[in-house]
């Protein structure tokens, strides 16, 4: 299957690329408007007619090479469907408008990465108004290496779209490569991960004995989220709307960020033995689980555990591992050890099991009991400890475009 990344790498913009990049996203609005308006009023959704009904027109009238006539077109159409599929289905929606700082999209037309000698390793040549322009690219080194793997053609590159975030501009390059996620079987080796609030995840490979243990600890997140939600509270007292929206945006920033390194711990961790599967809990019950103590409560409503499975999987599809859910039914209850199962085990972080004394910390024993839950449903069953069918969830939620992103780091 092929899978999806999208690479973000900065422009450096002196004043003169910053004003023909700004004219070119004012001249794409108004073009991707102008064909939402004619496939409204001309009744047309056929990218044939369209582009017969406009083409001679727009190349009268507009400063755009032809190839960002085309993908504006393909962009305008997409949105104009998904308009006209979600109004068929009631849904309360207005006909697309573009602002003059919509995205514009480019292909291998519009837009090539040349790598130079330059003290600036990568350049962008990109199609706008005024012909083609020559652009240095900053970016970290992960990003860079993406690059250098988009011209060695180890990646090939699904889309590159420039947006505008705040003054400055930035390529989305959505690259992407074919791997085969094995089905897992029998002699998967599972990774357990456990998520929770005071570590955000514990993982273990467990092949008969945990062989690699990782804990991502949740006291900094804890803190910086109390942060916010005292910070707000002031904030409300005073009806700074704007600012609390405004920090709100900064904590969802912030939480796609550790997600973002979680996620990457985890796979990181399962690409060092051979193959690997991540053993995920089905998360219906989490809020239960999770519900200990009121302090912790109200961070639980925002808490975004679904996003960070999501990171997960897409990492792992990245990197060919299977991904598979189970549930979670007594994980933290049970004892890894004698299987004795009971809510007495458990003492705040420490697992100490009631029936024959084993000890270990409690977030490690319900992840190791998740690997278990795995290896257990090959050797009995469904009659074993697995509750539910295991899914593998990596072919159904992966969509089919995009999106892993690499971002900075948030300042605060
Ligand atoms: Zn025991």
């Amino acid at each position: 299957m092929q899978v999806f990344k999208t690479v973000k790498v900065k422009v450096f913009n002196p004043t003169r690329v910053k004003e023909t990049f700004l004219d070119l996203l004012i001249e794409n609005g108004k073009l991707l408007n102008y064909y939402v308006r004619v496939m409204a009023e001309r009744k047309v959704v056929s990218k044939t007619v369209l582009h017969e009904l406009t083409y001679s027109e727009l190349r009268k009238s507009s400063s755009l090479p032809s190839a960002l006539l085309q993908s504006a077109r393909d962009k305008a159409l997409e949105a104009f469907k998904s308009y006209l599929s979600k109004k068929k289905k009631g849904l309360k929606v207005s006909v697309p408008v573009f602002s003059g700082g919509a995205p514009v999209r480019l292909d291998s037309r519009t837009f090539k990465i040349i790598r130079t000698d330059n003290k600036l390793e990568f350049f962008a040549s990109v199609s706008t108004c005024s012909g083609r322009m020559f652009v240095p690219l900053l970016g970290q080194r992960h990003q860079y290496m993406y690059l250098r793997k988009l011209l060695n053609e180890e990646l090939g590159m699904a889309c590159v779209e420039l947006v505008k975030r705040g003054n400055d501009f930035f390529f989305y390059v959505v690259v992407k490569r074919e791997v085969t996620i094995k089905e897992p079987d029998a002699n998967s080796v599972p990774v357990g991960v456990d998520l929770g609030l005071n570590n955000v995840s514990t993982s273990v490979i467990w092949k008969d004995k945990p062989l690699s243990v990782r804990f991502f600890s949740g006291r900094k997140s804890i803190a910086v989220r109390n942060h916010f939600n005292e910070f707000r509270k002031q904030l409300m007292r005073f009806k700074k709307l704007w600012r609390v929206k405004k920090s709100k945006y900064k904590e969802k920033c912030f939480m796609q960020d550790l997600n973002h390194k979680v996620s990457a711990v985890i796979v990181k961790q399962a690409l060092q033995v051979k193959n690997p599967v991540i053993v995920l809990e089905d998360l219906k019950h989490i809020r239960n689980r999770l519900k200990s103590s009121k302090k912790l409560n109200g961070l639980l409503h925002s808490w975004t555990f679904s996003q960070l499975q999501l990171f997960i999987e897409y990492k792992a599809a990245w990197n060919g591992i299977p991904v598979v859910y189970v549930s979670p039914k007594f994980s933290s209850q049970r004892c890894n050890k004698c299987g004795f199962t009971s809510k007495s085990n458990r003492v705040g972080s420490v697992f100490k099991c009631k029936k024959c004394g084993y000890e270990l910390n409690a977030d490690l024993n319900a992840a190791i009991n998740l690997a278990k839950t795995f290896s257990s449903s090959y050797m009995f069953g469904e009659a074993g400890n697995v509750a539910m069918p295991l899914t593998v969830a990596v072919k159904k939620r992966l969509p089919k475009n995009v999106s892993v992103v690499d971002h900075g780091s948030l300042r605060l």
